[in-house]
């Protein structure tokens, strides 16, 4: 289902409260801020804070305060993803319902250690789009008798995406709407690239994946403008999205901005941290000059 374009846009920016904001964050929340006051739209913002050992409300209290210097205003209240789990729980359960999922039990050195030892074998073990190595059957392939037995045990498991499964629940291939500078796509998905994907971790609730289409879904959002590094995962998005009826936004995955050896910014480069140039002197209109708009 796509969003009717009768609709007002709605806009979001998303950032996770487990670091300070940097010139990348900037883009993105700026790019959606001008976007909605462009086209009449509404600006949301919302905090990914499912990852409760790594967010604090330190972090989300200097993002507030980087936003509004920025002279960026969004509605209020802000939602927190901490104080959902219930919403994502209860998708989880449709989806378990329906056979989708299975209890993932194996750590990150087994599913390593399988990679390795197939690959020693002769056969390249599939990596997915950022890089890690898929989810072996293990698990998938289990008998109901073993996965109830090991979890009567208590052994730590996630939830992962039966992706097999899924993909032949849906009728035909999966798109989605991409809204570039040289104009508007249709790009061809390819969930399949990513595996068995978590949809609900053994350490935190819920899943990047599970949460950020379920909160774009019952928040109304028309239009994501993201980084260029979640272009692939729009793939698994539009996935659950179908698998449970959810409404597609339209995606414009924006160009990253890249620290001066050519690598991606990150949390902990400080001297990118919009605190730390605001401290040193510069303006919102220099920000926005850094990173060219
Ligand atoms: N919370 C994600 C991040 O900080 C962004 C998610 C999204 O925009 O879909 O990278």
């Amino acid at each position: 289902m796509i969003a009717a374009d009768s609709q007002k846009p709605v806009f979001r920016f998303a950032p996770s409260p487990n670091g300070p904001l940097h010139l990348g964050h900037a883009l993105s929340a700026m790019l959606n801020h001008d976007a909605a006051r462009a086209t009449g739209g509404r600006f949301l913002l919302r905090m990914e804070d499912i990852d409760i050992a790594r967010c604090t409300p330190e972090f989300e209290a200097v993002i507030y305060e980087d936003l509004a210097w920025l002279g960026l205003g969004w509605e209020i209240p802000v939602r927190r993803q901490s104080e959902h789990v219930d919403a994502y729980r209860a998708v989880l359960d449709r989806l378990r319902q329906r056979g989708m999922l299975y209890p993932a039990f194996l750590t990150r050195g087994e599913v390593k250690a399988y990679a390795l030892a197939e690959e020693a074998r002769g056969t390249p073990w599939p990596r997915d789009p950022d890089g890690a190595y898929l989810y072996p059957p293990t698990d998938r392939d289990r008998s109901e008798t073993e996965r109830t037995r090991l979890l009567q045990s208590g052994a730590k498991h996630a939830w992962r995406l039966d992706m097999r499964r899924a993909l032949k629940s849906i009728a035909g291939p999966l798109h989605w709407i991409e809204r570039g500078d040289g104009g508007t796509v249709e790009v061809k998905a390819d969930p399949a690239a990513w595996g068995d994907v978590v949809l609900w971790r053994s350490d935190a609730p819920s899943s990047y994946h599970l949460s950020v289409v379920v909160d774009d879904a019952l928040q109304g959002i028309t239009e994501v403008i993201r980084g260029r590094d979640l272009f692939q995962a729009t793939a698994v998005h539009r996935l659950l999205q179908t698998l449970l009826d959810l409404p597609a936004p339209t995606y414009r995955h924006h160009r990253l901005i890249l620290d001066g050896d050519g690598r991606k910014l990150s949390k902990s480069a400080g001297d990118t941290g919009l605190s730390a140039l605001r401290a040193d002197g510069l303006s919102p209109l220099d920000i926005r000059r850094l990173v060219g708009l």
